[in-house]
């Protein structure tokens, strides 16, 4: 695109030389009120782009009406600089039934994690610098101290997320040596994390050991020899072995492990830094038994049931820790500085225990009362049902919502929400109305996420803490169906 006048001077199609020139609207007043507010440049560009949309749109035809009128152009032009400075990373209602849903960002965080980023990160930092000394310092020992006196560990450092937390372990402990892990144990996590592949991009050799549903201390101790390096444990967050299963727990292997002079690792994946059924939900593995029985490192998520930002925790011994710290790929990895701060305040939340149910958005959602939830579908249901009508009726349902994350998979927590269903004679097929619906919700100011299952689209309102979050979009929900 070249000279602002270009399709004024093309002669051949009279329809659009009717449109006007981006010279022109930039002297509209709500234009140059645009310009004022964000540059020319970024102005111009959408003008040209608005204009030759509304150009292809006039093709051999009539403009549309929007085109020949200034000041419906100016609006036109703004909605569009509003859409193109929108973020694409936007906040959604997750009505999905799952609390730490991996694909709508895991955990909710805390709002004193939200605060601390703020006001730490608006300006300059003591990220790595000793105020007592005034020297360099090390930005582990932000959190270092915290780690220790919540696990019981020696020592602790974190990275980027939990699957650097394992690379790293495997590259510091087996590059070029062997690994051995049951053949049960051998997860897959959601978007490409598979342990084999690990260990082969940390450069160590995997021995798998066992079957699929047993594995005993002799198969660990047979497959011991001169390039073994670590022995690991997985935590098999997203799936169990149900039935005639045997595996080896963490105290006979560090016995195992230590008896060789090899370090034994943990992967707990969601890892509890808390014991989750003091709060009335299921057991989930927690870093402190780990360490207790043995385990030389330890490591777990930042941002499933912990609760805070995306982060590796690395937990163990003074002498596995430092190796690991020492390690290149550490440099590689490391956190920065916006989710260090949001992982310290998140920590500082589980000083105070008897808080944690109110303080941490995770836990909150989690132990969030039937009751509570159901009030609050019987409450939206009238409204939702009134917004969907005529096309969908809506009723109050009883769910049962997961934890996520790949915790506790099997485990879930009764709740309850909407169930919405096509209203038959209205729509088509079942399938195609679903679908529809589930995309208006999806196209609404604050997306809403839900799911369909049997023929009905289910919003579990497990996670909607504040309903006027939904009422609000209900006018914008009812408009759309209406077109
Ligand atoms: C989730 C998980 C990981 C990966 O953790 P991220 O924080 O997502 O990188 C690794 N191992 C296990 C067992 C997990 O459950």
């Amino acid at each position: 695109m070249d000279g602002p006048d270009e399709f004024l001077i093309d002669s051949r199609e009279p329809a659009l030389r009717r449109l006007p020139s981006v010279d022109r609207v930039l002297r509209h007043e709500g234009v140059a009120r645009l310009v004022d507010e964000h540059g020319r440049s970024f102005v111009t560009a959408q003008l040209r782009a608005l204009l030759a949309d509304l150009r292809a749109r006039t093709g051999t035809g009539e403009p549309p009406a929007e085109a020949l009128d200034d000041a419906a152009l100016a609006r036109a032009l703004s909605e569009r600089c509003a859409r193109r400075l929108a973020p694409k990373l936007r906040s959604v209602l997750n009505l999905s039934g799952v609390v730490i849903h991996t694909n709508l960002g895991r955990a909710v965080l805390a709002q004193p994690a939200l605060q601390q980023v703020l006001h730490t990160v608006s300006g300059a930092c003591n990220l790595e610098y000793d105020l007592d000394t005034g020297r360099r310092g090390e930005r582990d020992s932000l959190v270092e101290g915290l780690l220790a006196e919540l696990t019981g560990a020696e020592a602790a450092t974190v990275v980027n997320n939990n699957a650097a937390a394992v690379l790293l372990t495997i590259a510091a402990f087996a590059r070029g040596r062997e690994v051995v892990v049951s053949r049960g144990e051998l997860v897959e996590i959601g978007g490409a994390f598979r342990m084999p592949e690990i260990m082969e991009c940390a450069g160590a050799r995997m021995v798998e050991v066992g079957t699929t549903n047993r594995t005993h201390p002799h198969d660990y101790e047979r497959a011991i020899g001169r390039r073994t390096a670590l022995l690991m444990k997985v935590h098999t967050s997203n799936y169990r072995v149900q039935g005639f299963t045997a595996s080896v727990d963490e105290a006979t292997l560090a016995r195992i492990a230590h008896a060789h002079g090899l370090a034994l690792a943990s992967d707990l994946g969601s890892g509890a830094l808390v014991d989750l059924s003091s709060y009335g939900l299921p057991r989930e593995p927690q870093p402190q038994p780990m360490l207790a029985a043995g385990c030389d490192v330890v490591t777990f998520s930042g941002d499933k049931l912990l609760g805070g930002p995306q982060a590796g925790l690395i937990v163990g011994t003074r002498a596995a820790v430092g190796k690991i710290r020492r390690h290149p790929l550490k440099r590689a990895l490391r956190l920065s500085k916006l989710p260090l701060a949001m992982l310290e305040a998140t920590l500082k939340l589980y000083l105070r225990p008897e808080r944690l149910p109110i303080d941490l958005p995770t836990l909150r959602l989690l132990v969030r009362p039937l009751t509570a939830i159901r009030e609050s579908a019987q409450a939206l249901a009238p409204r939702f049902a009134e917004a969907v009508a005529p096309r969908y009726q809506a009723s109050v349902v009883e769910l049962a919502s997961q934890i996520g994350s790949g915790s506790l998979p099997t485990e879930t927590l009764p709740s309850a929400g909407l169930a919405i269903e096509p209203v038959r004679g209205f729509s088509s097929g079942i399938g195609s109305a679903l679908e529809e619906l589930a995309g208006v919700l999806r196209s609404l100011p604050t997306p809403v996420i839900g799911r369909v299952s049997q023929d009905r689209l289910l919003l579990d309102l497990r996670c909607l803490e504040d309903e006027s979050a939904l009422v609000a979009l209900l006018p914008t929900l009812r408009e759309r169906l209406a077109r």
